[in-house]
This record gives C-alpha cells, sequence and structure tokens, in this order.
C-alpha cells in the first residue's frame, strides 16, 4: 500500500465516533440503535473500499451519517406494492386477487379491534369461527354446511385426511394434477394417509372404471377440475352427476375439487364459462372444494362446502385446528363473499372481476393515453408503442382462454442487454413494475393498471435513473 492510501484509510471515523455525531442523532431517533449502527458500518467499509482502490482524502463524520442515512432508508420492505403489468390477473407469485375496498376495511377493523371470532353475540357464549360465513356460503352455493381453510390444498388434504386415512381414494388418471410449487396430487394423497387407486388412462374413463376399484376399502371418489391444462383429442370423462351416483352407490363420498371454481356465472363477463360452485353443488358432490384467492377474488383461503354430516366430521378432525384461518382474513373474506349477495354491482367492486370483464378498447384507449408520457420517461434510450396483446386469467383458471388486450411496448435503441437492465431498474423502483419479455421488446400489459393508479405509474417511472434512459446507454 502507498503512503496516502494508508493515511486515508487511518483517517476513516470509528464507528463509535460517527454514531455520536450530531449528524447521525435523527438516524438514531428514526430507525433506532441496531439498524443505524449496521448502516453506519457499512458506510465505513463502503468508503474503505472506495479508499482501496482510488486514494483520495477520507470521508468525515458527517459525510459518513449521509450515506448511512441513505442506506436505512433505501431499505424498502420486500412486500411492497408493485404495478402488475405481465398481463396475468390472477398471478400467483404476485400474490393472486387484489382485494375489494370492503374487504380491506374489514380486515383492518379487524386488526384494530377485537371481534366476536368465536363469541356468538346473541347468547353470550362460546360460538364458532364458521358462524361468520356458514349462512353466506350456504345461500351463494346451495349446500347444507361450510368450512374454511387456509387454502384450497389444505381442504383438499383435509378432506382426505378425514375420509381416506388409512384407505381407498379413487382418481382418474387423466386428473393426477400438478399446480406448480409442491402441490401434486398423488403427494398430497400419500400425505393426507389415503392409498391413491388410479382408474383409467390419461385420456379416457368411464364409469364402469370407477365402479370396478369400489372396494370395502375405498375411502371417498375424487374429481379434480384439471385446472392448468386440458386433454383434447379421443376423450371421455366421467361427468360430476353421474360419479355422484357412482359414490352415493358405495355409500362414500364423492369429493369434487373444483380449484378456481367460481361463485358467478362468469359467461355473464364476457369470460368462458368455469364451473360455479353452485353447480358442483347441484350436480351431487357430498364435498366440494375451491380456493378464496384465484375466480373468487378474495384472500388466499380454501373452502369446503357441502353434506352437513361430513362437514361435521370434518370440524373434529384435528388437522382442521391447524388449518385454519385468522380473525383478519375471516374479516375480508365475510366482506368479499357478501358483494356476491348484489351481482349487480359485483364488477364494479370486486377488482379480480372489473380486471377480468375490462375490454380491449378501453386497455387500448389507456395504452394511447399513457405512450406520450411513458416515451418521455423512458428517454432516448428507448422506443414506446402501443400494441395489441393476450392477458392470461392466471392461477389456472380458464388455461386456454385469453383476453384481447392492450400493451405499452419498449424497445430498446441500442444492444438488447440495456432492455434487460431496464427491467432490473424497473424492478428496483419503490414500486416496482413487472412486466413481459418476448420478441426482444418488454411489454407492459395495462389490463391491471386502474385508471386512478396512472399518475403514481408515471411519477414511480420518473426515478429511473438518468443514465438508462440517456442516449448515451
Ligand atoms: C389451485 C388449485 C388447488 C390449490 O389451491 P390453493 O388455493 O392454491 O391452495 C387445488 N386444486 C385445484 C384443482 C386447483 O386448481
Amino acid at each position: 500500500m502507498t503512503e496516502p492510501e494508508v493515511t486515508s484509510l487511518r483517517h476513516l471515523p470509528a464507528v463509535a465516533t460517527v454514531l455520536a455525531a450530531a449528524e447521525t442523532a435523527p438516524l438514531l431517533e428514526r430507525h433506532g440503535r441496531s439498524a443505524t449502527t449496521d448502516a453506519v458500518r457499512q458506510a465505513i467499509d463502503e468508503a474503505r473500499t472506495g479508499l482501496r482502490h482510488a486514494p483520495a482524502a477520507a470521508p468525515g463524520t458527517a459525510e459518513l451519517a449521509r450515506r448511512a442515512g441513505e442506506l436505512l432508508e433505501a431499505r424498502m420492505p420486500s412486500l411492497r406494492p408493485l404495478f402488475n403489468l405481465t398481463g396475468t390477473v390472477l398471478h400467483t407469485n404476485l400474490g393472486r386477487a387484489v382485494l375489494a375496498e370492503a374487504a380491506i376495511e374489514a380486515a383492518v377493523q379487524a386488526m384494530r379491534h377485537a371481534v366476536a371470532l368465536e363469541y356468538d353475540l346473541a347468547e353470550g357464549r362460546r360460538g364458532e369461527r364458521d358462524d361468520h360465513l356458514r349462512t353466506l356460503l350456504r345461500d351463494l352455493t346451495g349446500a347444507e354446511d361450510a368450512t374454511v381453510v387456509n387454502n384450497n390444498a389444505a381442504a383438499v388434504l383435509l378432506c382426505l385426511n378425514t375420509f381416506a386415512l388409512g384407505r381407498e381414494a379413487v382418481v382418474s388418471r387423466g386428473e393426477l394434477i400438478e399446480i406448480g410449487g409442491a402441490f401434486r396430487m398423488p403427494d398430497i394423497m400419500a400425505r393426507a394417509g389415503a392409498r391413491m387407486v388410479e382408474v383409467g388412462t390419461t385420456n379416457r374413463t368411464h364409469a364402469a372404471d370407477y365402479r370396478e376399484a369400489l372396494t370395502e376399502h375405498t375411502g371417498l371418489l375424487l374429481k379434480v377440475h384439471t385446472s392448468n391444462y386440458r386433454i383434447q383429442g379421443f376423450t371421455a370423462e366421467v361427468g360430476a352427476r353421474e360419479l355422484a351416483g357412482i359414490a352415493d352407490d358405495a355409500g362414500v363420498p364423492l369429493l369434487n375439487d373444483l380449484g378456481s371454481g367460481s361463485l358467478a356465472d362468469l359467461s355473464g363477463y364476457g369470460l368462458a364459462k368455469e364451473p360455479t360452485v353452485r353447480e358442483a353443488v347441484a350436480e351431487g358432490a357430498r364435498l366440494v372444494t375451491f380456493s378464496g384467492d384465484k375466480l373468487l377474488g378474495g384472500p388466499q383461503a380454501g373452502f369446503i362446502v357441502g353434506d352437513r354430516a361430513l362437514i361435521e366430521r370434518i370440524n373434529r378432525n384435528p388437522l382442521k385446528r391447524a388449518l385454519r384461518v385468522d380473525k383478519i382474513r375471516l374479516a375480508a373474506i365475510e366482506a368479499t363473499l357478501n358483494l356476491y349477495r348484489d351481482p349487480d354491482r359485483l364488477a364494479e367492486r370486486l377488482p379480480t372481476l372489473r380486471f377480468l370483464a375490462r375490454g380491449k378498447a378501453d386497455i387500448g384507449a389507456q395504452a394511447r393515453r399513457l405512450q406520450p408520457a411513458v416515451a418521455e420517461r423512458l428517454g432516448e434510450a428507448f422506443t414506446v408503442a402501443t400494441g395489441d396483446c393476450l392477458s392470461q386469467i392466471g392461477s389456472g383458471a380458464l388455461p386456454l382462454d385469453t383476453l384481447g388486450s392492450a400493451a405499452l411496448v419498449i424497445r430498446p435503441c441500442g444492444s438488447q442487454s440495456t432492455l434487460e437492465r431496464l427491467a432490473a431498474a424497473l424492478r428496483a423502483l419503490s414500486r416496482p413494475v413487472i412486466g413481459r419479455i418476448a420478441d426482444g421488446a418488454l411489454h407492459l400489459d395495462l389490463r391491471c393498471l386502474p385508471e386512478a393508479d396512472e399518475d403514481a405509474f408515471l411519477a414511480t417511472l420518473s426515478q429511473l435513473p438518468g443514465e438508462l434512459v440517456a442516449r448515451s446507454a
């Protein structure tokens, strides 16, 4: 090391000196001693590394305190809001459904105050958690009884464990699904303690296949909505109504796992038809399971609706206690379900449905409206055009159905690596912008950008670093 380097390194203030400086006092007040100490240490480490590479005068305490302040402010929560411009409305990795205002308000109230979670206000004694939803779910689905757990995977697990522990669960080979991550039907069955009995073939399963598989060890019949794929061509499956008859004859329940399911007929909103829970119940399945945060548009949850005697057995299963939901989600679920009592205003109030029902013309007009302002913020290094695209519903609902939509299409003037750097810079914004790269362009599908968020979107884009958007980039 040269003489000046050693000298300037020796002049770097100690952590304790910076912590004691007047400039650090506001940081200690705002962020606490532990976090501030870490940030000061990091600022000094950075300075030391800098001095080793390029000898200069050592920064003073004021400069190090300023840098520590920057580091502390840059620690943004990792679960901060973002702009989902991927074109996938129910994006599992981005948290699926965005909740309705009524649900948000109910959740906030439940967080802030004591609530009658398991307390019967009329009688003044202990009540049940499920009481808050039972009537609503009965009215909306036509089922006799209902319960709610952590998610639909938990709902399926709980049903299998309650009715097929140490027994056989019969399922078609065409329905042995994997739904991303670790949810694979055969694995869930094994963990539930059920022996899986596969019937039929991948493409064709007949009523006789189920009948022949029934034994004294059968615990339940399972029908699974093939959410994220479709088998086409030379195919045959046994409908839920016929299967319910076979299960009833054998004296075992049919569990129909709808996956997304829906409480409203979506064909009224220009979407393809997804089976409604009410139809599944009417077809005779004794148990029907579905998700809270897919098409239903609520928080993560799993619903089990069906025969009262079966729901009672589920509620007596000790696993139920491990899979139950808390008061915050329960409040949000109740408020979300309540919206379904007023179908006329559902699309207005439920963001999931509002996004799904948006027409291409509306989104296209928004794209043309935003294009000049976005082009200005992306500077000379990129071109911004408007273009047609296709949105997806996501979360395995209606996998082959796409929705005509419109996007801002961003192309780099220079090399392709500039586009990757732009995508990374957009992800690093205080409110990250997530799009989709395809065909050498970044596509920002505007389906999930409400008009009320447009100003915030443009303001966020203004934070993009100047060196990225300048022509030299
Ligand atoms: C999505 C899905 C599940 C899992 O539901 P989660 O709410 O994500 O746990 C189970 N079964 C089917 C058929 C599904 O589509």
